[in-house]
Protein backbone atom coordinates (compact mmCIF):
# COMPACT_ATOMS: atom_id res chain seq x y z
CA UNK A 1 0.00 0.00 0.00
CA UNK A 2 3.20 2.56 0.86
CA UNK A 3 4.59 1.28 -1.98
CA UNK A 4 1.52 2.38 -4.15
CA UNK A 5 0.66 5.80 -2.20
CA UNK A 6 4.70 6.93 -3.21
CA UNK A 7 3.91 5.90 -6.94
CA UNK A 8 0.63 8.20 -7.18
CA UNK A 9 2.57 10.99 -5.35
CA UNK A 10 5.64 10.57 -7.91
CA UNK A 11 3.16 10.55 -10.70
CA UNK A 12 1.62 13.74 -9.82
CA UNK A 13 4.66 15.25 -9.29
CA UNK A 14 5.69 14.88 -12.68
CA UNK A 15 2.25 16.50 -13.55
CA UNK A 16 2.96 19.54 -11.07
CA UNK A 17 6.30 19.91 -13.26
CA UNK A 18 4.93 19.83 -16.76
CA UNK A 19 1.46 22.69 -15.92
CA UNK A 20 4.35 25.47 -14.24
CA UNK A 21 3.39 28.72 -15.75
CA UNK A 22 4.96 29.72 -18.75
CA UNK A 23 6.42 32.83 -19.29
CA UNK A 24 3.59 33.99 -21.55
CA UNK A 25 0.72 32.98 -18.99
CA UNK A 26 3.16 34.32 -16.36
CA UNK A 27 2.48 37.71 -17.06
CA UNK A 28 -1.40 37.01 -16.83
CA UNK A 29 -1.64 35.53 -13.73
CA UNK A 30 -1.26 37.42 -10.16
CA UNK A 31 0.41 36.52 -7.33
CA UNK A 32 0.11 37.24 -3.62
CA UNK A 33 3.11 38.84 -1.42
CA UNK A 34 3.81 35.42 -0.80
CA UNK A 35 4.31 34.50 -3.99
CA UNK A 36 0.79 32.20 -4.31
CA UNK A 37 -0.98 32.44 -7.69
CA UNK A 38 -4.19 33.59 -7.01
CA UNK A 39 -7.39 31.68 -7.96
CA UNK A 40 -10.40 30.05 -6.86
CA UNK A 41 -11.01 26.85 -4.84
CA UNK A 42 -14.60 25.95 -5.37
CA UNK A 43 -15.80 25.05 -8.99
CA UNK A 44 -18.80 27.85 -8.92
CA UNK A 45 -18.09 31.58 -8.39
CA UNK A 46 -21.52 33.13 -7.54
CA UNK A 47 -22.08 36.59 -8.39
CA UNK A 48 -25.02 38.79 -7.33
CA UNK A 49 -25.70 41.89 -9.94
CA UNK A 50 -26.61 45.20 -8.57
CA UNK A 51 -29.94 46.39 -9.81
CA UNK A 52 -29.04 49.99 -10.37
CA UNK A 53 -26.81 48.39 -13.42
CA UNK A 54 -30.21 47.72 -15.36
CA UNK A 55 -31.57 51.33 -14.34
CA UNK A 56 -28.31 52.91 -15.20
CA UNK A 57 -27.63 51.05 -18.48
CA UNK A 58 -30.70 49.02 -19.37
CA UNK A 59 -32.06 45.77 -19.23
CA UNK A 60 -29.66 45.14 -21.91
CA UNK A 61 -26.64 45.20 -19.37
CA UNK A 62 -28.21 41.49 -18.45
CA UNK A 63 -27.46 39.66 -21.28
CA UNK A 64 -24.00 41.55 -21.77
CA UNK A 65 -23.28 40.14 -18.52
CA UNK A 66 -24.11 36.22 -19.90
CA UNK A 67 -22.05 37.34 -22.71
CA UNK A 68 -19.19 37.89 -20.84
CA UNK A 69 -19.69 35.22 -18.33
CA UNK A 70 -20.38 32.87 -21.44
CA UNK A 71 -17.27 34.27 -22.65
CA UNK A 72 -14.95 32.67 -19.70
CA UNK A 73 -17.25 29.42 -19.67
CA UNK A 74 -14.09 27.31 -20.98
CA UNK A 75 -14.94 24.14 -19.60
CA UNK A 76 -11.06 22.90 -18.58
CA UNK A 77 -11.46 23.33 -14.88
CA UNK A 78 -11.82 26.88 -15.09
CA UNK A 79 -14.88 27.88 -12.29
CA UNK A 80 -18.30 28.79 -13.88
CA UNK A 81 -19.52 32.49 -12.99
CA UNK A 82 -22.87 32.37 -11.42
CA UNK A 83 -24.41 35.29 -12.36
CA UNK A 84 -27.58 36.38 -9.68
CA UNK A 85 -29.56 38.48 -11.68
CA UNK A 86 -31.24 40.80 -8.63
CA UNK A 87 -28.72 41.30 -5.84
CA UNK A 88 -30.36 41.73 -2.36
CA UNK A 89 -29.40 45.12 -0.08
CA UNK A 90 -27.99 42.79 2.03
CA UNK A 91 -25.04 41.38 -0.51
CA UNK A 92 -24.69 45.29 -1.63
CA UNK A 93 -23.74 46.04 2.20
CA UNK A 94 -21.66 42.85 2.16
CA UNK A 95 -19.82 43.94 -1.01
CA UNK A 96 -19.28 47.68 0.21
CA UNK A 97 -17.25 45.80 3.03
CA UNK A 98 -15.41 43.85 0.71
CA UNK A 99 -16.94 40.59 2.32
CA UNK A 100 -19.15 39.18 -0.49
CA UNK A 101 -18.79 39.23 -4.30
CA UNK A 102 -20.84 41.82 -6.24
CA UNK A 103 -21.01 43.45 -9.74
CA UNK A 104 -22.40 47.19 -9.01
CA UNK A 105 -22.10 50.38 -10.39
CA UNK A 106 -20.82 53.59 -8.62
CA UNK A 107 -22.66 56.69 -9.59
CA UNK A 108 -21.01 59.55 -7.42
CA UNK A 109 -17.52 60.11 -5.51
CA UNK A 110 -15.36 57.48 -7.33
CA UNK A 111 -12.72 56.52 -5.11
CA UNK A 112 -10.35 55.06 -8.28
CA UNK A 113 -9.14 58.14 -10.28
CA UNK A 114 -9.67 57.79 -14.28
CA UNK A 115 -10.82 54.35 -14.17
CA UNK A 116 -13.18 52.95 -16.55
CA UNK A 117 -14.25 49.63 -13.94
CA UNK A 118 -12.11 48.09 -11.32
CA UNK A 119 -12.48 44.96 -9.56
CA UNK A 120 -11.11 44.17 -5.59
CA UNK A 121 -10.16 41.32 -4.39
CA UNK A 122 -10.07 39.68 -0.88
CA UNK A 123 -7.20 36.83 -1.58
CA UNK A 124 -5.47 34.71 0.84
CA UNK A 125 -1.74 35.49 0.80
CA UNK A 126 0.13 32.26 1.37
CA UNK A 127 -2.64 30.06 -0.32
CA UNK A 128 -3.01 32.32 -3.26
CA UNK A 129 -7.16 31.80 -2.48
CA UNK A 130 -9.60 34.17 -3.52
CA UNK A 131 -12.36 34.91 -0.69
CA UNK A 132 -14.28 37.82 -2.14
CA UNK A 133 -14.19 40.18 -5.54
CA UNK A 134 -16.53 42.81 -6.00
CA UNK A 135 -16.55 44.38 -9.41
CA UNK A 136 -17.48 48.71 -9.64
CA UNK A 137 -18.48 50.26 -12.65
CA UNK A 138 -17.62 53.40 -13.07
CA UNK A 139 -21.02 55.42 -14.34
CA UNK A 140 -19.14 58.82 -14.59
CA UNK A 141 -17.47 57.78 -17.60
CA UNK A 142 -18.69 57.44 -20.76
CA UNK A 143 -19.67 53.59 -21.15
CA UNK A 144 -22.24 51.98 -23.79
CA UNK A 145 -23.57 48.66 -24.71
CA UNK A 146 -23.22 49.36 -28.21
CA UNK A 147 -20.67 51.43 -29.67
CA UNK A 148 -18.48 51.96 -32.86
CA UNK A 149 -15.14 52.45 -34.13
CA UNK A 150 -15.88 56.67 -34.02
CA UNK A 151 -17.36 56.29 -31.03
CA UNK A 152 -16.92 59.01 -28.20
CA UNK A 153 -17.82 56.04 -25.76
CA UNK A 154 -16.15 53.34 -23.87
CA UNK A 155 -17.82 49.21 -24.91
CA UNK A 156 -19.18 48.09 -21.52
CA UNK A 157 -19.15 44.52 -23.20
CA UNK A 158 -15.44 44.50 -23.28
CA UNK A 159 -14.94 46.29 -19.88
CA UNK A 160 -17.31 43.70 -18.36
CA UNK A 161 -15.61 40.74 -19.63
CA UNK A 162 -12.18 42.21 -18.85
CA UNK A 163 -13.32 42.59 -14.81
CA UNK A 164 -15.13 38.61 -14.67
CA UNK A 165 -11.21 38.04 -15.57
CA UNK A 166 -9.98 39.63 -12.63
CA UNK A 167 -12.86 37.75 -10.47
CA UNK A 168 -11.90 34.62 -11.71
CA UNK A 169 -8.17 35.90 -10.72
CA UNK A 170 -6.08 37.01 -13.81
CA UNK A 171 -4.39 40.32 -13.75
CA UNK A 172 -3.53 42.72 -15.88
CA UNK A 173 -1.29 41.61 -19.37
CA UNK A 174 0.41 44.27 -20.11
CA UNK A 175 2.39 43.36 -22.92
CA UNK A 176 -0.45 41.39 -24.84
CA UNK A 177 -2.17 43.82 -26.91
CA UNK A 178 -4.65 41.92 -28.68
CA UNK A 179 -5.43 40.40 -25.02
CA UNK A 180 -9.30 41.14 -23.35
CA UNK A 181 -6.99 41.24 -20.42
CA UNK A 182 -4.64 44.27 -21.48
CA UNK A 183 -5.16 46.68 -18.88
CA UNK A 184 -5.82 49.95 -21.73
CA UNK A 185 -9.10 50.63 -23.62
CA UNK A 186 -9.41 52.57 -26.46
CA UNK A 187 -12.93 54.80 -27.42
CA UNK A 188 -15.40 52.69 -29.67
CA UNK A 189 -12.99 49.48 -29.54
CA UNK A 190 -15.20 46.46 -29.54
CA UNK A 191 -12.04 43.75 -29.71
CA UNK A 192 -11.56 42.96 -25.91
CA UNK A 193 -15.41 41.11 -25.98
CA UNK A 194 -14.17 38.33 -27.65
CA UNK A 195 -11.04 36.48 -25.86
CA UNK A 196 -8.08 36.09 -27.03
CA UNK A 197 -6.48 32.69 -27.69
CA UNK A 198 -3.70 34.10 -24.95
CA UNK A 199 -6.42 34.61 -22.62
CA UNK A 200 -7.97 31.16 -23.20
CA UNK A 201 -4.66 29.85 -22.55
CA UNK A 202 -3.91 31.46 -19.12
CA UNK A 203 -6.87 30.89 -17.21
CA UNK A 204 -7.19 27.09 -18.18
CA UNK A 205 -3.40 26.69 -17.81
CA UNK A 206 -3.87 28.44 -14.02
CA UNK A 207 -6.64 26.08 -13.20
CA UNK A 208 -4.84 22.84 -14.23
CA UNK A 209 -2.12 23.95 -12.14
CA UNK A 210 -4.90 23.97 -9.28
CA UNK A 211 -6.21 20.36 -10.21
CA UNK A 212 -3.43 18.89 -9.94
CA UNK A 213 -1.54 20.50 -7.11
CA UNK A 214 -4.90 19.76 -4.87
CA UNK A 215 -4.67 15.82 -5.44
CA UNK A 216 -0.32 16.41 -4.98
CA UNK A 217 -1.31 18.29 -1.65
CA UNK A 218 -3.91 15.37 -0.48
CA UNK A 219 -1.82 12.54 -1.52
CA UNK A 220 1.33 13.76 0.82
CA UNK A 221 -1.29 14.47 4.09
CA UNK A 222 -0.57 17.89 4.87
CA UNK A 223 -3.32 19.95 5.21
CA UNK A 224 -3.33 23.42 3.27
CA UNK A 225 -2.15 26.01 5.74
CA UNK A 226 -5.28 27.96 6.17
CA UNK A 227 -4.93 31.61 7.08
CA UNK A 228 -7.41 33.42 9.00
CA UNK A 229 -6.01 35.90 10.24
CA UNK A 230 -6.70 39.75 8.80
CA UNK A 231 -3.12 40.29 8.26
CA UNK A 232 -2.50 36.92 5.91
CA UNK A 233 -5.25 38.57 3.18
CA UNK A 234 -4.35 40.92 0.87
CA UNK A 235 -7.21 43.62 -1.14
CA UNK A 236 -5.29 43.79 -4.43
CA UNK A 237 -7.40 46.77 -6.70
CA UNK A 238 -7.40 45.86 -10.55
CA UNK A 239 -8.19 49.02 -12.43
CA UNK A 240 -8.64 49.34 -16.11
CA UNK A 241 -7.74 52.64 -17.59
CA UNK A 242 -9.25 54.31 -20.83
CA UNK A 243 -6.83 55.01 -23.16
CA UNK A 244 -6.25 58.21 -25.17
CA UNK A 245 -4.64 57.00 -28.54
CA UNK A 246 -1.23 56.27 -26.61
CA UNK A 247 -1.12 53.39 -23.60
CA UNK A 248 -1.43 54.32 -20.81
CA UNK A 249 -0.43 52.24 -17.11
CA UNK A 250 -2.95 51.54 -14.94
CA UNK A 251 -2.71 52.34 -10.95
CA UNK A 252 -1.41 49.78 -9.16
CA UNK A 253 -3.12 49.62 -5.35
CA UNK A 254 -2.60 46.88 -2.83
CA UNK A 255 -3.37 47.61 0.94
CA UNK A 256 -3.30 45.83 3.26
CA UNK A 257 -7.04 44.40 4.58
CA UNK A 258 -9.08 46.21 7.49
ZN1 LIG B 1 -7.96 45.24 -15.39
Amino acid sequence: MRLFVSSLCFGLSLLVAAVVPTRADAEFMRRTSEDALVHWDRPTVRLPIDPNLATIYGPEIYDALADAADAWALDSGVPRIELVFEGTPEEHAAAAAEKGNWIGVITENWPYGDQLAVTVSTIGAQSGRLVSTQVWINAQRPLALEVSGEDHRYDLRGVLTHELGHVLGLGEAEHAPEATMYPTFRRGETRQRTLARSDELAVTNLYAIFDVQFLSTSCAASPIPRTTGTRAFLVGISGLVAGYGRTRRRRRGRRPHR
